[in-house]
This record gives C-alpha cells, sequence and structure tokens, in this order.
C-alpha cells in the first residue's frame, strides 16, 4: 500500500483530535506528542553458521510523567522507528486511560524471527538486552511481549539483565513465564480485556452479546483469546482470520479447536470444519455485529472504512484504524472501542505482576482476573462518562481526554524544570 498512513502521525492526530477539547495548553499538549528519547541500535550476532549478521533495534521512550516507561518488545521484518515511536505513545495514553502508574515505551527489533533458529534468537535477544541495559530497570524502563515475542524472550532479558547486574531483578520485565516470576493471567489478559471491553460495549448499547455475530482477524495471542472468551460469552464467532486468510462458518467456528488447528499447522486457513474460505479484507468488511481486528496497525484504512458492516468494532491490536478511517466510521456511526482501553489488559495484567514481583508475592489467577475486570469496567465507565459531558464525536476521543487530562495533571503537578 503505498499511502499507508504513518502509525506516528496518527497517534499525533488522534492526540489533537482529543485535545481540542481540553483545556491543556498547545505547548503541553506539543510535549505530549513527541517521545523524551528514541535509542537506535545495531546489534551485531553470530549465526549458527559462524557468519555475522547485523539487526536494527529500537527502544522508544516516550513520556515518564506517571511512572516508569512501560511497553512491549515486538519482532517483525516491518518495525521502524516511527512505528515504535507511535506504539510507545499509545502505551503511554493505554497506561493513562486504566490509571496505572507508567508512563509508556516500546521497542522493536527488524526480524522475521521464522527464518531464525532458537539459538540465533536468543542470541539476538541477549545481545538486545545487553545494549538496554543502561536504560531499563523495575524503576525506570520495564519492557514487555509484543507481537512475536513471549515467556521465552523475556526470561532470557530478564536473566541477561540480573546477570550483568549480578542482583535479582524479576520486575525489570513482564510477561515471563510463571516459573521465572510471571504472573499468573498474563498470557490470557489482552483477549480478557478485550472481552470484558466487548461485554461493556453491548450493555451501553443495549445489544444482546448472545448470539451476536463475530468476526476476528488476527489469531494470535490476542485475538485467539478473545475469540475463545467471546465465544465463552455466548456470542457466534463466524469468522477468523491469520495472514493465510480467514475462515468462516456462518452456525459459528469452534475457537478452541481452531487454535489447536493454527499451533499444528502454522495457519487457520484448511481447517476442516469451516464453510468456505476467503480473504482478511473480505473478513473486515462483514455483516457481523461484532468485528475484532487483532493484527497489526492500519488494518483498516479511509477506502476499507467506507465497506466495513460491523456495528461495533472492539480494537484487539494497537492502531489498526487509520484517523482517515475513524471518521467514516464515527459518520457511519459504528461504535468503536478503541485499543488504548480494549487491549489495556495486557499491560495492566503486566503491573500485577509487577506488583507481585516487588512483593516477593504471588497472587491467584482468580484474583488477577478479578482486579483485572474492575479496572476494565472502571475505565469503560469513565470513558462513557466523558463521551457523553462532553458530547464526543466518538469513544477514541472520549479515552484520549481522560487520558490526556490525566498525563497532563501529572506534569502541572510535578512543577518545572530545570
Ligand atoms: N505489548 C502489549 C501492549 O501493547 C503489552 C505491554 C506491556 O505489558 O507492558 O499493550
Amino acid at each position: 500500500m503505498p499511502d499507508e498512513a504513518n502509525p506516528f502521525e496518527s497517534l499525533q492526530e488522534q492526540i489533537d483530535d482529543a485535545a481540542a477539547y481540553l483545556d491543556v495548553p498547545a505547548d503541553v499538549v506539543n510535549r505530549l506528542k513527541h517521545p523524551e528519547r528514541v535509542l537506535e541500535l545495531t546489534l551485531s550476532v553470530e549465526l549458527d553458521d559462524g557468519t555475522l549478521e547485523t539487526f536494527r533495534g529500537f527502544r522508544s521512550q516516550f513520556n515518564g510523567d506517571r511512572g516508569p516507561y512501560k511497553g512491549g518488545i515486538r519482532y517483525h521484518p516491518n518495525v521502524s522507528r516511527d512505528e515504535v515511536k507511535a506504539l510507545s505513545g499509545w502505551m503511554v495514553y493505554k497506561c493513562a486511560v486504566v490509571d496505572i502508574p507508567y508512563g509508556g515505551g516500546k521497542g522493536g527489533i527488524v526480524i522475521d524471527p521464522r527464518g531464525y533458529s532458537e539459538s540465533e534468537l536468543e542470541r539476538v535477544t541477549r545481545t538486545f538486552a545487553k545494549e538496554l541495559r543502561p536504560f531499563i530497570g523495575p524503576d525506570k524502563d520495564i519492557p514487555a511481549p509484543d507481537v512475536n515475542t513471549g515467556q521465552r524472550e523475556m526470561n532470557w532479558i530478564k536473566d541477561t539483565y540480573e546477570k550483568l547486574e549480578n542482583t535479582t531483578a524479576p520486575g525489570v520485565i513482564t510477561g515471563k513465564s510463571p516459573a521465572n516470576g510471571g504472573s499468573a493471567g498474563r498470557v490470557e489478559a489482552t483477549g480478557r480485556s478485550v472481552m470484558l471491553a466487548s461485554r461493556e460495549a453491548f450493555d451501553y448499547l443495549d445489544k444482546d452479546v448472545t448470539g451476536a455475530t463475530v468476526a476476528i482477524q488476527g489469531y494470535g495471542n490476542a485475538g485467539s483469546v478473545a475469540a475463545k472468551l467471546i465465544e465463552d460469552l455466548g456470542a457466534n464467532v463466524v469468522a477468523v482470520s491469520d495472514s493465510s486468510g480467514a475462515v468462516f462458518h456462518p452456525g459459528g467456528l469452534d475457537t478452541r479447536a481452531v487454535k489447536e488447528f493454527k499451533r499444528e499447522t502454522g495457519s487457520v486457513s484448511g481447517y476442516a470444519d469451516a464453510e468456505e474460505e476467503f480473504s482478511n479484507e473480505e473478513l473486515l468488511t462483514m455483516d457481523v455485529d461484532l468485528l475484532v481486528p487483532a493484527a497489526l496497525e492500519n488494518a483498516i484504512d479511509a477506502e476499507l472504512a467506507t465497506q466495513v458492516e460491523a456495528d461495533v468494532i472492539v480494537e484487539a491490536a494497537n492502531g489498526p484504524i487509520t484517523p482517515d478511517a475513524d471518521d467514516i466510521l464515527t459518520e457511519k456511526e459504528v461504535t468503536v472501542v478503541p485499543d488504548i482501553l480494549a487491549n489495556a489488559g495486557g499491560v495492566t495484567v503486566s503491573y500485577f505482576e509487577w506488583v507481585q514481583n516487588r512483593q516477593r508475592f504471588a497472587w491467584t489467577e482468580e484474583r488477577v482476573n478479578d482486579e483485572l475486570e474492575r479496572i476494565v469496567v472502571d475505565a469503560f465507565d469513565r470513558l462513557v462518562e466523558a463521551y457523553e459531558e462532553h458530547d464526543l464525536p466518538n469513544f477514541r476521543t472520549a479515552a484520549y481526554v481522560v487520558a490526556i487530562q490525566r498525563v497532563a495533571d501529572a506534569y502541572r503537578g510535578a512543577g518545572s524544570w530545570p
């Protein structure tokens, strides 16, 4: 797509749209539109055959007014400086909208992990961790999983940091495996908040989630867990997709069986109990009650938005709808529950993990899920309050109104420096 939206410009536009409704001075808003610092790294790593490969890595620390920088690390061939900057900014407003005491950060490596062995990926990850070490820490900047990274990578980063620092510091990173200081419920947390946000939105709109038709674009961790939990609400997940394409069954798919099929074969395409297979674009324009984009940025651009027929969209991915598409969806009265609230379950349970690491005390999964539900429901209620009070055009603007106000209050409350 030659004219694909630049995610960093999208973020800045979203901030401006909301700031127009706030009494925050323009110079402070301007500060909140730019990262405090962006680290760009060259990682030289020896491959299994003895040759040296050079990778580009980034870490953007966008804003620390409300606490340490927080956000994931992504491994993807399309990672770029502007993408990481945007993702780090979205983390700032995500943490603010659910009111957890963090700023925002994000990192990434330009790599397609499918092309490398496990030991090569371990060396890439440990090299990245070594380079990041002076900039991260349980009170400074706390990375986490994102696209194509998970418990394995987080464990390596924790271990590298602790060895180099000659200490134990499980709170330097979240999303670890439970045996290495991870939290119960963290793997499912992003999908769980997508389910909770969908449930709250349907409730607000007086729509029945039981029997509602659902399409899910992307069947990685966020998409597949959201699919399962939304199916458990009694909804009918009729279509799911990944980069290989979409599978469809009008009577509803068995979301767990599709996940198992993808685990075995690498993709959802070819799943035997589907009635039809089609493209991702077709999935995104299906006439369903609920659409969940759970893949990457810019899935729905202006052209596609004109064809969207879903009533409600709940964003599991970060930045799946471009600002131009957003305007069209608002016009069409499609309710969009924004990423910074809907997928905030991941970072919220990361926060619980960090709290548990500091306390050296592990919570039960039930406690994790209960606390997560309370936080997501409170955040949704506060969003609706802002939406109605300021007569805002859509939920995204409402989420940013709440979040920007919180960051600006923290900035102003701190006084001026130097
Ligand atoms: N990568 C996730 C996100 O985009 C989680 C970040 C975290 O847990 O810090 O929200």
